[in-house]
């Protein structure tokens, strides 16, 4: 009972070490892979929609939104929560109908991850000192040249509630694929089979096959349930 029970914590805490680390993984390669082949000015398959001085470039495992420094400031003073800055960046590309962007002085905030956004990061223009960057690691500028191109990142600051979903999403994926074996074994006994080596053995309990007995065991079949009555078993049922 006791066993079953630690087994139980393993098996969960596994699949939640997994799901986490597949959100970080995800959103990490976004980030690497992200190149918007912007020499022409052009997005490539990114969705963008632009209203003014913010712009929304949206990926489906990344997400980049231009914006003008000034008006990245007054929603940074606006807002404490990284999110709530973000989803007013987001809300303001919608009615915002501010002309002249001044490349310069514009800020780039990246999230990653999927299925939802699970990190962010900033590029800040900094004329005297270069691009600054702000909860990220700077990568090595794309190889074409842009200025969409110059602000390449992996975010480090995270988004809560994007990791909280991408998580439970990839440690759902994890218990799923977890669970393949034991269903199998389920279905096989269900039809009769040995739920080891899928022999038929009907309602038999050691398989002449493999030796494998519901008494020594009942979870999965083991090694040492197999060795020493094996050769025996099979000599009796013949
Ligand atoms: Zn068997």
């Amino acid at each position: 009972m006791l066993g079953t029970l630690r087994r139980r914590i393993a098996r969960l805490a596994f699949a939640v070490g997994a799901g986490a680390m597949m959100s970080c993984l995800v959103a990490v390669l976004a980030a690497m892979c992200w190149v918007p082949t912007a020499a022409t000015g052009s997005r490539g398959s990114g969705r963008v929609h632009r209203s003014g001085d913010v712009e929304v470039i949206s990926l489906s495992t990344e997400r980049t939104l231009w914006v003008r420094y000034d008006t990245y400031l007054v929603f940074c003073a606006r807002f404490d929560d990284p999110a709530a800055i973000d989803r007013g960046l987001d809300a303001a590309a919608q009615w915002l109908d501010v002309s002249e962007v001044d490349c310069t002085e514009e800020v780039a905030v990246i999230q990653c991850g999927w299925p939802l956004p699970a990190f962010r990061g900033v590029a800040l223009p900094s004329r005297m000192l270069g691009t600054e960057y702000e909860h990220a690691v700077r990568l090595r500028p794309a190889p074409a040249s842009g200025r969409h191109t110059q602000f390449r990142m992996i975010p480090l600051q995270p988004l809560w509630l994007g990791l909280l979903v991408d998580s439970s999403f990839f440690a759902a994926l994890a218990v799923g694929i977890s669970a393949i074996p034991w269903c199998r074994r389920r279905a096989r006994i269900r039809r009769g089979l040995c739920p080891s080596c899928a022999y038929p053995v009907g309602d038999s309990s050691p398989c002449t096959e493999c030796g494998w007995t519901m008494a020594t065991a009942p979870q999965r079949p083991t090694s040492t349930a197999i060795t020493p009555q094996n050769p025996h078993r099979r000599t009796a049922n013949e």
